[in-house]
């Protein structure tokens, strides 16, 4: 466990405004900061970060809270792990025992950063890899930023790891060692150059390894098996060397392999980032739509490479990102046409992208003739369940237009077919809806007052603590939030509410906190906070009231005197009460 205080201690020395900025382009709105909601797709922005008051809300899928629970939502981390990070960039370190997951997670990255020195060191000895590499254009320089490295094989990760007293168990999990078919274990990485593959923190996770020398037997690539700490489907390589770039210059190349990503960027073209896989995952998107909304697709323009593309058009305009497709000349690679016709001839490459609708038209134009019915049926199909993805009518409208001109059909006819296919569409979008709930929305005017009294005051929450109980609160989220606060706090301490929110694990609490926090409708008046107060004692009178009333119909109907007479007692007692 972390103590309470250290937390409470990093959160008071973290500004929100600057940590969520470093993360997302925040525009300044009024006392707020504004941007568009990284959590949930979005076209105007709805995510407010209040500097002031410390906290974050999206008003648009009910996301919410403090410093803590932003890295929580975006880095994907845990409670401990987002404290750490906060930590990290103060500087401080956690007074705390790991817990066991941690620690296993931990080992890993120690194991997989040791392999990776190792490697690094290796090639700057191994001299026919190091001259492979020099021969394709790498130079020192770039070896160095990219960590590139040498896996000798013979087992050397094996024995050194193991003698460094990494456990079998964790170098398999690190995908650094294998289980041989006959028994032992083996390097999974021999005689191979060595990619690191980064988080978008800088930390080593997995490894592309690439032949250097002919071998029609081998693969050209083994990569890292996806395990606790690599997953191929969410992360981008180069993504931590390009993500500032990305940002200022408002967009990214995608490309596919590593030296793809790594010959163009040391010659300058520094937003760029590979895909890893031959298509781009719905994961790599949401990542990529933290940094910006637009993408260059850069594939390789084999029939593989196109349908990669396609495939990613799809996901990407349904996750709003503007998106253009760059062909590479026949036979080139981004790697190889740097190193050929240099970073000019790339950088001319992208001015001269199309955008999907070209681009996709263009490929089914080559398969399907035009002129002909099926032809026309089977690309408008096409063309339109792309369109179908797209978020703005106006600009849906503007393709069909086009679309019904290039294949000679009205209009009316291009549109119905079009709603057929959207109805469709619609029901498979790939966001993230565990988050598009608005719990707050059906809670009263009335409890609303009490929870951002509650949130706020530590002497509300005191004289509320006295007064009312949870069951008191009509919607199950204010309960629930009742319920937590109650539980972990007297009211004897003043807090602010970034301190509140800092300690909150429940994911929905904290969205609900937050937009009670952040909602200047509510208003923050004694006058009101006790007419609030007393509306909901009147309303659980009345709640009683009720029951005693029922109690005394049934007790009627049995003809129980005794009962009836406890019941009336205690009816006419409540009233006398509430007349006071
Ligand atoms: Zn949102």
């Amino acid at each position: 466990m972390i103590p309470q205080s250290f937390i409470e201690d990093i959160q008071s020395r973290t500004d929100i405004g600057q940590l969520i900025g470093s993360y997302i382009p925040l525009k300044k709105a009024g006392r707020n900061f504004k941007a568009l909601c990284p959590f949930h797709g979005e076209k105007t922005p709805s995510f407010l970060v209040s500097s002031q008051k410390q906290i974050f809300h999206c008003f648009g899928c009910g996301a919410g809270g403090g410093a803590i629970q932003f890295l929580m939502l975006y880095e994907k981390v845990t409670f401990p792990e987002a404290i750490e990070i906060l930590a990290t960039r103060l500087g401080i370190v956690i007074p705390y025992q790991r817990q066991e997951q941690n620690q296993i997670k931990t080992t890993l990255y120690t194991a997989v950063q040791e392999a990776s020195r190792l490697f690094h060191d290796s090639l700057l000895s191994a001299k026919a890899p190091l001259d492979y590499l020099y021969k394709r254009g790498i130079t020192q320089e770039t070896i160095k930023k990219f960590y590139i490295g040498y896996a000798p094989g013979r087992n050397t990760i094996l024995d050194s790891l193991r003698k460094k007293s990494f456990s079998l168990e964790a170098l398999e999990k690190a995908s650094l060692v294998s289980a041989r078919n006959s028994g032992g274990w083996r390097d999974v990485f021999n005689d191979r150059i060595m990619f690191p593959i980064f988080d978008t923190r800088s930390r080593v996770i997995g490894f592309g390894g690439r032949l250097w020398r002919d071998d029609p037997k081998s693969p050209k690539y083994i990569n890292s098996l996806e395990g606790p700490l690599y997953s191929k489907r969410e992360h981008l390589f180069g993504l931590n060397f390009a993500k500032e770039e990305i940002l200022q210059q408002d967009s990214v190349i995608v490309v596919e392999g590593y030296l793809d990503m790594i010959t163009p960027y040391s010659c300058g073209a520094r937003n760029i980032v590979a895909s890893l896989g031959t298509a781009l995952t719905a994961e790599q998107i949401r990542l990529i739509r933290r940094y910006t909304s637009n993408v260059i697709l850069l594939f390789d323009s084999d029939k593989a490479g196109e349908m990669a593309t396609l495939r990613a058009l799809d996901l990407v305009l349904e996750n709003d990102i503007n998106v253009k497709i760059v062909s590479l000349p026949k036979g080139f690679d981004p790697d190889s046409l740097v190193r050929e016709k240099g970073i000019d001839a790339f950088r001319k490459l992208l001015e001269a992208k199309s955008d999907f609708f070209d681009y996709k038209i263009g490929i089914f134009r080559k398969v399907y003739d035009v002129a002909s019915i099926e032809g026309k049926t089977k690309i408008a199909q096409e063309m339109l369940a792309t369109i179908a993805k797209l978020q703005s009518e106006i600009v849906r409208y503007e393709y069909i237009k086009r679309l019904s001109g290039i294949l000679q059909i009205k209009e009316e006819v291009v549109i119905a077919e079009f709603r057929k296919i959207a109805k469709h569409a619609s029901q498979s979008k790939t966001y993230d809806t565990s988050l598009m709930r608005q719990p707050e929305a059906r809670v009263s005017i009335t409890e609303r007052v009490l929870l951002k009294f509650m949130f706020t005051n530590h002497k509300a929450l005191a004289l509320l603590r006295k007064s009312v109980r949870e069951d008191d609160f009509a919607s199950p989220i204010a309960r629930r939030a009742v319920a937590y606060f109650f539980k972990r706090y007297t009211g004897s301490e003043e807090y602010s509410s970034s301190k509140i929110l800092s300690t909150i694990e429940d994911k929905e609490i904290c969205g609900f906190a937050s937009q009670i926090i952040m909602d200047e409708e509510i208003p923050l008046d004694k006058e009101i906070f006790k007419s609030s107060l007393a509306k909901i004692l009147q309303q659980r009178t009345k709640v009683v009231k009720e029951k005693i009333k029922n109690e005394i119909k049934e007790a009627e109907a049995k003809g129980d005197r005794e009962r009836l007479k406890v019941l009336v007692t205690q009816y006419g007692k409540i009233n006398s009460e509430d007349g006071k």
